[in-house]
């Protein structure tokens, strides 16, 4: 594995809707995960704890979530010496609360804001001093283009360049937010059986999470990556073309 992180979602909807996104949120139902749920996901991915150091919190929009610092410190108290950064696209930091900003300081939980062409960097980078929270800001102007082709056997291609954001929803281990979330929006998605584990399998050892990790999944030869585009938000025609 290239980088050590775990995804974990908060929710799965998003204020800004990227036609490039790597979540999918623009086709996802609206959908904030309980704090239970969450928690679950979090306790079955201990199995994991020896393989990755740095948990990043992400959606859709995470600032969306009400009473958002509960989750964090959730986070936090069950993983006490992991690295935590909750990724936003920072449109709503100017409306957290102070209970947010506290618990970003105070649990030790970084910032990483994806500027994209609608978000003012100066005030935002302005806001992030003022509140003296740790936060690492990446501008975005482009996005790849990546889509499903059922037919392709392209060897893996994509998976030599892709990110490979190993990912926990709903019990289950999956390579990528990506694949996660086009499984859950289309049952009919092929070998489906073979992109995940499932966190619950008593009988699941490091070594088959690790070779898991390690290697393309099947579905990993539909995913073709093309090449990047200019960032823009998903329009209406878009949203027919998908549904
Ligand atoms: S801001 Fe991030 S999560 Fe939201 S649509 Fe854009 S890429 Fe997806
Ligand atoms: S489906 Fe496979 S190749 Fe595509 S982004 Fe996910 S892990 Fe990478």
């Amino acid at each position: 594995m290239d980088k050590k992180t775990l995804d974990f979602h908060l929710c799965d909807h998003c204020n800004l809707n990227c036609y490039y996104c790597d979540h999918v949120s623009p086709w996802c139902k609206e959908r904030t995960h309980t704090l239970k749920e969450f928690e679950n996901n979090l306790i079955l991915a201990k199995k994991l704890e020896n393989i990755f150091s740095v948990i990043h919190l992400t959606g859709g929009e995470p600032l969306l979530v009400k009473h958002i610092w509960i989750y964090l410190i959730k986070v936090r108290e069950i993983y006490p010496d992991k690295q935590i950064v909750l990724y936003t696209n920072g449109i709503l930091l100017p409306k957290m609360t102070d209970e947010f900003w506290f618990t970003l300081k105070h649990y030790n939980i970084r910032l990483h804001i994806s500027i994209y062409p609608v978000l003012d960097k100066k005030s935002t980078m302005e806001l992030i001093t003022e509140k003296g929270v740790f936060a690492y800001a990446k501008e975005i102007k482009k996005m790849l283009d990546i889509e499903w082709d059922f037919t392709a056997k392209n060897g893996h291609e994509a998976y030599s360049k892709c990110f490979r954001c190993p990912f926990v929803y709903d019990g289950k281990l999956y390579p990528c937010p990506r694949l996660c979330l086009a499984i859950n929006k289309d049952k009919n998605f092929p070998d489906i059986e073979n992109s995940y584990l499932d966190l619950k399998d008593i009988n699941l050892s490091e070594e088959r999470i690790l070779n898991f990790l390690e290697n393309p999944t099947v579905a990993c030869d539909y995913c073709v990556t093309h090449k990047e585009k200019n960032w823009r938000i998903t329009n209406e025609n878009d949203f027919m073309e998908n549904n």
